[in-house]
């Protein structure tokens, strides 16, 4: 630790506080409001947002809020200390940023929203070209587009019959989606970000993550006996696994190519 660590700490907290802006006021109003508490709606005053405090009917703030800045202070300190090779510190600050706010969001709401998709676009194609050249970030955004577009033709289709089943059971049919248009646009700005061939490893190793967390889900749920046969029926929101896969690949990439048979 030197003093120079000040600035990833510093930077870190502030790009924290970003994401959690972002992450409140997006799926509320979608565009840059200013920010209110989730539980009451009243409006923070003076600097009592930034600075975490109660809203004004006492309601503290959320431990997403506590775990993000924690977390992206983290990720600061780390992406300072072992930058992304041709990535470098700051751009790898924006992406972020941005893979925090889409992971968030999408958790929390289970959303995708076009304004962090265009602004993810952006950031996705810039950085892509930056580590992989222009030619791979588009082939990688077109790979994960394609991809992502068969497994969304496919999910419509168990869908339906997922329907049919329910109602010849008797039940009432609900609107599950397995993939939203939204997973496409997500996959297709991490395809532009990783580039080809990378999309194509990021969604295997998200689908193999997502399937497993899922699979131990099932698991507690039957010995719990709280799910009976459905529980195989159940969908896997698959957006937050494909945003840890992508940020392991990009800031973690020692770590991959140790699990890439050489
Ligand atoms: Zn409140």
């Amino acid at each position: 630790m030197t003093y120079s660590t000040i600035i990833p700490v510093f930077a870190g907290w502030i790009a924290g506080l970003l994401i959690n802006y972002l992450a409140d006021v997006l799926p509320k109003t979608r565009r840059l409001s200013p920010p209110s508490c989730n539980q009451c709606d009243a409006r923070y005053q003076g600097l009592d947002y930034l600075t975490l405090t109660k809203c004004g009917n006492g309601h503290s703030r959320s431990w997403r809020t506590w775990f993000v800045q924690i977390l992206s202070l983290s990720a600061s300190v780390s992406i300072w200390y072992v930058p992304p090779e041709k990535l470098g510190y700051w751009p790898g600050m924006i992406l972020t940023v941005y893979l925090g706010v889409v992971l968030f969001i999408d958790l929390e709401h289970r959303l995708i929203l076009h304004p962090t998709s265009v602004a993810g676009a952006i950031i996705g194609l810039i950085s892509g070209t930056l580590t992989h050249g222009f030619t791979d970030s588009i082939l990688g955004g077109l790979g994960g587009f394609l991809i992502m577009l068969v497994f969304y033709l496919i999910g419509i289709g168990v869908a339906r019959f997922r329907a049919r089943r329910m109602r010849l059971a008797g039940l009432e049919p609900d609107d599950e989606e397995a993939l939203g248009t939204g997973d496409v646009i997500l996959v297709t700005i991490l395809g532009l970000t990783l580039g080809w061939p990378l999309i194509w490893f990021c969604l295997l190793v998200g689908i193999l993550l997502g399937g497993a967390i899922s699979f131990l889900i099932v698991l507690w749920l039957v010995a719990k006996r709280r799910y009976g046969q459905n529980a195989l029926m159940m969908f896997i929101p698959y957006g937050p696994y494909f945003i840890i896969s992508a940020y392991v690949i990009i800031f973690f990439p020692g770590l991959v190519s140790r699990l890439l048979p050489a």
